[in-house]
């Protein structure tokens, strides 16, 4: 008889316990969880075999909120109760969401940041609250699936989403119960999906046309990091205003009646049934049984219906030129990906094709694809392919920094810097005898702060009365993996401290983003000249600090003697330039020393990270890999 193997106590019996991560797309009208199973990310099916779950809540009954399809039902019957479209209200203030409130028709209230919340007749709940019982549902799922505990989850967020809104969402993942292993740009994980990051280069255009949300990106893949060069869209078209056409259509077919808004609802319901099946099929019978009393059907043709939405899918070209152009591409578009329901319509992949002259890929489900490119990120951050693929990583979108005197703004970490990051900075007093410090964090590209982003104000207090000029006193700014940002300002003769975690009350639209962008690009200029000397200055000299304590803790153990050498040569090059004037070949050399060490910043982000999974926190990561 065979002898079976036992464990020694409190060891696992398996030699390579994998642990279980999940990727999920919390999207605006639908959500997806997927994980990978037998060596390949898979979509998890609820127990009725359905793989999408319709991002709506129902808090009729206080006890127990209704998420999915069963919300959905009692929308009609209770409009106030079932919200439906949150993220369109994630981590935004009631100021800015208006507009969306009242095509949405919620009674919408506020808490004490002037964040929203939407009152229902169980109270108040904030959209944090109804994203989260969204996440609930799927995380369940996942547990039931994958039968063990879930050690860990990528949530993915479109890539114009700012500080408040990515801090919104990831609230909600913890209220879940969920670990959050990182947030991640959705165009990204629909490249991650189709495996685009296996390419040493490349530029990835993502067209997502979703229930109620156009997006467009342009990404730029250089050694396993993405960039976001450009985000657009229209964050008020999708499948439901082709739903809302059609619909008008076959009012106006059957004599306009007036009909009462449950049945004009059904109306729209039978219209979207109709809609899905036109794309697979040349004509189909639209069901109008409860929106007329004799019921019946009208025949729409595939004609009829690309006649009517024609006009739509230009309006989501329009903004593809607009985000090329901001993009200021030098090289051509390589790969296409569609994603998002709607891009199942024939005549959208033909105008898509047609306007990029190629065709777009689209072996993947365009419903699926960002959950599985989230799900085989989560497999890497989880610490299951130790020897396999490079981690992702993300830029933030708009540089940080903080108000110095005379209303200037200092950046400390500039647009696309690579995350996580974490970047200090001396700053000293103003007057004689100043004993405190306002911090004034801001958001943007521009050289005064009224025409930035406020963020955040704190105060550092206890600083020993000195002369103007003569206190130490740094800033750190931290940014996680995520693209959160946290502060904290020390006095370094008394280390007197204070610190803030940046979650600003209101968030920014994608078109605030882009306004702010292009206004900076144009007020470029003037003061400039001065000012890029000192920041060449500074870029240099931060990436010789970083560089010198980099080598010292791994230099040794992770580069051979040449590797060194190629990094330390053009090291002492730059120091001796950071003494003299010339801002342009301070930038080269800067430039030349970024590239010869990515390679080791990559090795030592690996590392570290792999340290990291195997016992200590996540949280400790920036830490621990930068400087
Ligand atoms: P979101 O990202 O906003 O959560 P989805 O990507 O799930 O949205 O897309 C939902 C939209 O896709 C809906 O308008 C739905 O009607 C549409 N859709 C789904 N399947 C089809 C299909 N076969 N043909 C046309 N539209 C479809
Ligand atoms: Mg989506």
């Amino acid at each position: 008889m065979a002898l079976l193997n036992i464990a020694e106590p409190g060891q696992s019996p398996l030699p390579h316990q994998t642990k279980r991560a999940i990727g999920i797309d919390l999207g605006t009208t639908n959500s997806l969880v997927a994980a990978m199973q037998a060596g390949r990310a898979a979509i998890l099916l609820d127990e009725q075999g359905v793989a999408m779950l319709p991002s709506v809540v129902n808090y009729t009954d206080a006890q127990m909120p209704l998420v999915g399809s069963g919300a959905l039902a009692l929308a009609v019957r209770h409009p106030a109760d079932t919200l439906m479209s949150v993220k369109r209200f994630m981590g935004r203030g009631n100021r800015d969401a208006a507009g969306d409130a009242q095509r949405s028709h919620y009674e919408l209230a506020e808490d004490e940041e002037g964040l929203v919340r939407f009152n229902t007749s169980s109270g108040e709940r904030s959209p944090i609250e109804a994203s989260a019982d969204i996440l609930r549902v799927l995380h369940q799922r996942a547990l039931a699936t994958l039968g063990s505990d879930i050690d860990g989850a990528v949530i993915t967020v479109p890539a114009y989403f700012d500080e408040p809104q990515r801090q919104a969402t990831k609230d909600a993942a913890t209220l879940a119960g969920l670990r959050v292993l990182r947030l991640m740009n959705e165009p990204t994980a629909a490249a991650v999906a189709y495996g685009l990051d296996a390419a040493e280069h490349g530029v990835i255009a993502v067209y997502d046309l979703g229930g109620g949300t156009f997006d467009i990106s342009i990404l730029r893949l250089h050694k396993g990091v993405f960039e976001v060069l450009a985000t657009g869209g229209d964050t008020a078209l999708g499948g439901d205003d082709f739903d809302a056409a059609l619909a008008d259509w076959a009012l106006r077919d059957i004599g306009s009646p007036s009909l009462a808004p449950g049945q004009y609802r059904q109306l729209q319901a039978a219209a979207r049934a109709a809609k899905e099946l036109l794309s697979n099929e040349a004509a189909v019978d639209l069901d109008l049984s409860g929106v007329l009393p004799s019921g019946g059907t009208i025949r729409v043709t595939r004609e009829v219906f690309e006649n009517l939405v024609q006009p739509l899918i230009k309006r989501t070209l329009v903004a593809c030129r607009r985000c090329m152009r901001d993009a200021e591409l030098d090289a051509s578009i390589d790969n296409i990906i569609m994603v998002g329901g709607s891009t199942r319509v024939p005549l959208v992949r033909e105008a898509v094709a047609d306007f990029f002259q190629r065709p777009p890929l689209q072996g993947i489900d365009p419903d699926q694809v960002v959950a599985l490119g989230a799900a085989i990120q989560a497999d890497i951050l989880v610490g299951n392919r130790p020897e396999g693929d490079l981690l992702l990583l993300d830029v933030i979108p708009l540089s940080l920094g903080i108000e110095t005197m005379g209303g200037l703004v200092e950046k400390i970490v500039p647009r696309n810097t690579t995350i996580p990051v974490s970047r200090a900075q001396e700053f000293t007093t103003y007057k004689d005898g100043q004993t405190a410090l306002a911090v004034h964090i801001v958001q943007g590209e521009r050289e005064m702060v009224n025409d930035c982003r406020s963020l955040a104000h704190f105060e550092l207090r206890g600083i020993p009365s000195m002369v103007a000029g003569a206190a130490r006193i740094k800033v750190i700014f931290q940014v996680d993996a995520d693209g959160l940002l946290n502060v904290s300002a020390c006095e370094e003769t008394t280390g007197s401290q204070a610190n803030i975690t940046v979650k600003p009350s209101f968030g920014l639209t994608d078109d605030q983003i882009t306004t702010m962008l292009q206004a900076s690009f144009s007020h470029a200029g003037g003061d400039k000249i001065a000012r890029q000397l000192a920041e060449q200055r500074l870029a240099g000299w931060q990436l010789l600090e970083g560089l010198k304590s980099a080598l010292t803790a791994d230099g040794e153990t992770l580069l051979s003697a040449e590797d060194r050498a190629a990094i330390t040569a053009p090291m002492t090059e730059l120091q001796a330039l950071l003494e003299g004037q010339d801002a342009d070949a301070i930038r080269t050399l800067t430039e030349h020393l970024g590239r010869q060490s990515e390679t080791f910043a990559n090795l030592r982000m690996d590392k570290s990270i792999r340290e990291a999974l195997a016992g200590v926190s996540l949280d400790t990561l920036d830490d621990e890999v930068l400087q």
